[in-house]
């Protein structure tokens, strides 16, 4: 299934210059919703032991992935949001900085992790996720996308992982 189709293109959101790629036709789709989660998971990372989903968008995916590859979900989270310990590591944004935490205990070291998220733009969030991972003395194993917008070089970012992306925007 041609999962493109259902995305719908918004510009000028959140700000002026922004394309917004808006994954809500993809999953008010049953069956596009069911292709996107196959399509994850028939990619190969090579043995995977935990799945990771960045927040928000990222739990959409990164959850039901994980039921069916049998493992279990991490959430990583804005700051603030997770209640335990946590590990935390900020990145730049355009304008100031973010962060995102984990749970210090949510991934074991030496475990293989699949990091998800919606949408691949610079590669800073889910650069920062790999941090995190590490950080837990975990692997990250690779990165998974719904969305790649390939030419803002998000992937040379994340060079050192295995990259893949079901859409693919040049
Ligand atoms: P980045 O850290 O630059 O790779 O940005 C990735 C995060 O920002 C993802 O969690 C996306 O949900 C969101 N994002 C960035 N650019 C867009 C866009 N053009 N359309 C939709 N979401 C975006």
């Amino acid at each position: 299934m041609n999962l493109g189709q259902f995305l719908r293109d918004v510009p000028d959101y959140p700000k002026p210059g922004i394309l917004f790629k808006d994954i809500t036709p993809l999953l008010a789709s049953p069956e596009a919703l069911a292709a996107a989660v196959d399509q994850m998971a028939a990619l190969d990372f090579g043995e995977i032991d935990v799945v990771a989903g960045i927040e928000s968008r990222g739990f959409l995916f990164g959850a039901p992935l994980a039921i069916k590859m049998d493992r279990g979900f991490v959430p990583i989270r804005k700051p603030g949001k997770l209640p335990w310990k946590t590990n935390r590591i900020e990145y730049v944004l355009e304008y100031g900085t973010d962060a995102v935490e984990i749970h210090q205990d949510a991934v074991k070291p030496g475990q293989r992790v699949l990091l998800v998220d919606d949408l691949l733009a610079t590669g800073g969030t889910m650069d920062a996720a790999c941090q995190l991972v590490e950080s837990c003395g975990a692997i990250v194993a690779g990165c998974a996308f719904v969305i790649s917008l390939d030419f803002l070089d998000g992937r040379k970012k994340l060079e050192k992982h295995p990259i893949e992306a079901l859409i693919r925007i040049a």
